[in-house]
């Protein structure tokens, strides 16, 4: 059918995507990319030949007109993201916002999603959560946001940058003390996936002694209930000394 198909696309690993997914990128008139290269590698890979378009073009006041008048034409458009779910922490809503005010049906293709991959396998609850997108990069503002968050059965999922993990962990051990039980998701999907599961204090300590963290990152944790005292307890700091040791 004529429309918007915002469509999921692999996080890591190429075979993580839906045949529905492949058959909407193969019958759309254009695919609308945030990077066109990026994605020419999944259309090559699956031997798909629909046309390209960046959002940038997309996004040019004359080029959306132009191509809303398509949509209502008839024109089946997808829209991809560079990995997993357009509009989770990537472009993609307004483009839907824009569909729907044109009177344009838009379509949802789910498929791969890191926030919700890395949840499911962290063994935090899963009943509720919120997805919080990347933490403010600026300290002062990373620690207030961190302050602010709902202390329950929720489980607080954000995206990291791997320069800013190291960081971000110190930061969560200030404001809710060193035995803070966290989950780190690096590389989901992909050949070096890995899960740290632990206190916040030694999951810090571990990653602080390899040489650089690397790869793309989910970092999870859920807060227990009531106000907890904040303070470096020794058994800690020297479990943290001993994880350094060993590297
Ligand atoms: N739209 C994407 C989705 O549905 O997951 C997220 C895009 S956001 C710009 C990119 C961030 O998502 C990365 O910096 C990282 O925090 C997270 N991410 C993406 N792929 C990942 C993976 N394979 N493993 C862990 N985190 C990942």
């Amino acid at each position: 059918a004529p429309g918007l198909y915002l469509v999921a696309t692999p996080i890591g690993n190429l075979e993580d995507i839906t045949l529905r997914a492949l058959r909407v990128l193969r019958l759309a008139d254009r695919i609308a990319c945030e990077d066109t290269r990026q994605t020419q590698k999944l259309l090559n890979h699956y031997g798909l030949k629909t046309p390209t378009v960046s959002y940038h073009m997309f996004n040019e006041a004359g080029r959306a007109e132009e191509l809303a008048s398509e949509l209502k034409q008839g024109a089946r458009i997808a829209v991809v993201s560079d990995a997993g779910t357009p509009g989770i922490a990537d472009p993609g809503s307004q483009i839907a916002a824009a569909a729907i005010a044109a009177g344009v049906p838009v379509f949802p293709i789910p498929g791969a999603n890191a926030a919700i991959s890395g949840l499911i396998a962290s063994g935090l609850p899963t009943e509720g959560f919120q997805f919080h997108g990347f933490l403010p990069s600026k300290a002062g503002a990373r620690k207030s946001a961190l302050e602010k968050l709902p202390r329950g059965p929720v489980s607080h999922l954000f995206y990291e940058a791997p320069h800013r993990l190291l960081e971000s962990l110190a930061d969560l051990q200030t404001v809710f003390g060193p035995d803070q039980h966290v989950v780190v998701a690096r590389e989901l999907t992909k050949l070096h996936e890995e899960f740290l599961r632990g206190p916040v204090s030694v999951i810090h300590a571990t990653l602080a002694a390899r040489d650089l963290v690397r790869g793309e990152i989910v970092l999870m944790f859920a807060l227990p209930e009531g106000v907890v005292e904040v303070k470096q307890v020794g058994i800690l700091a020297e479990v943290t000394a001993l994880v350094k040791a060993e590297g």
